[in-house]
Parts: C-alpha cells; sequence; structure tokens
C-alpha cells in the first residue's frame, strides 16, 4: 500500500516500512524523553532508499526536548553496517522525536541540517531529517525533510519532502505503513 508518492528536486525518497516501525517504538520507549539517531540507506536509480535506523545507543541521555547520541556507539553501528553491506550502504541524514509536540523543525534542527551538508566526513550534501511527533496518548506523526544545496533563497533550503513507503520484505505487502 502506497501512501505517499512525490519527488523533490528529482529526488525520489523511499523509507522502508521496518524503518518506521523501528522509529516509532524508540520514541515510545524513551517517551516523554525525546530520542533519534541516523538514517542509512542506499543511493538507487533516481532518487535514495532509508533501509536502516541507528538509534541513540545505550549511554545516550535523554530529555524531554534533547538528547545526546551516544557517538562512539554509532560509529561502531555504521562501520558493522558498512562491512554487512560491502561498503554499499551510506548515512543518509538523522531522526529525532518531538515528544508532545509537532513535526515542525526547530532552528536548531535546520542548522544542524545545515552543519551536515558542509561536514566533509559526514560525506553527505543534501540530508534528512525525521521526525517523529506525538506520544503519550497521540500517535507518532512523521515527517521528512531534506536539505538543498540548490535552493535559491535560504528559506527554501530545507524543504518537506513525500516518501514512497516500501513494503519490508519478512511481511510483504501487507506491511506497507502509512505516512501522515
Ligand atoms: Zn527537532
Amino acid at each position: 500500500m502506497l501512501i505517499s508518492l512525490g519527488t523533490h528536486m528529482g529526488c525520489d525518497v523511499s523509507v522502508r516500512a521496518d524503518v518506521l516501525t523501528e522509529m516509532r517504538a524508540a520514541a515510545s520507549s524513551s517517551f516523554p524523553n525525546e530520542t533519534g539517531g541516523l538514517l542509512m540507506g542506499f543511493d538507487r536509480a533516481g532518487g535514495i532508499e532509508v533501509a536502516l535506523v541507528i538509534g541513540a545507543g545505550p549511554a545516550a541521555p535523554e530529555c524531554p526536548d534533547s538528547f545526546t547520541p551516544d557517538r562512539d556507539w554509532q560509529y561502531t553501528e555504521i562501520d558493522r553496517l558498512f562491512e554487512q553491506t560491502q561498503g554499499t550502504i551510506r548515512y543518509l541524514g538523522d531522526w529525532h522525536t518531538h515528544p508532545l509536540r509537532g513535526t515542525d523543525l526547530s532552528a536548531l534542527d535546520r542548522s544542524l541540517l545545515r552543519e551536515i551538508s558542509t561536514t566533509p566526513a559526514a560525506q553527505c550534501n543534501e540530508p534528512l531529517m525525521a521526525v517523529l511527533a506525538g506520544g503519550g496518548e497521540r500517535p507518532w506523526i512523521d515527517a521528512f525533510f531534506r536539505y538543498s544545496r540548490r535552493a535559491y533563497v535560504p528559506w527554501q533550503s530545507v524543504q518537506r519532502v513525500h516518501y514512497r513507503v516500501l513494503p519490508d520484505a519478512k511481511s510483504g505487502a501487507d506491511a506497507g505503513i502509512g505516512a501522515d
């Protein structure tokens, strides 16, 4: 079941259903605190596929409006995934939760995106940022944003992108999970 199809500046974004499931599970287990991590995936013809998520890590302090990722643990996970996929997987951006808030990016989120895009070590010119908002009595609503280096004006450099949900390999077509 494909909920939303779309392109953004010639780039299709696809997200595996189990990536959404995993982010929601982590969001709920950290609630009411914020959590997050890294989006990993592959380049596909005409776009990118978010295939895996890395969490905040076991030594990541979490508060309702911030968290501090366990970088050492995350780097070890990146190395492991890189090896496991024969070097085909890459870092695509970050994700985090907004407990009891909306999906809008904060000024800090936007500046982080810009920072990632200009950090050579990240090797990610146009990073994604996924936000999951909600928690408690409310369902988690997700939104994906992408930083573009080709925007004519600075305030257009971060735009929300539509994405396609890829059913996960194990449970087949029934795994389609709705984007908001
Ligand atoms: Zn945020």
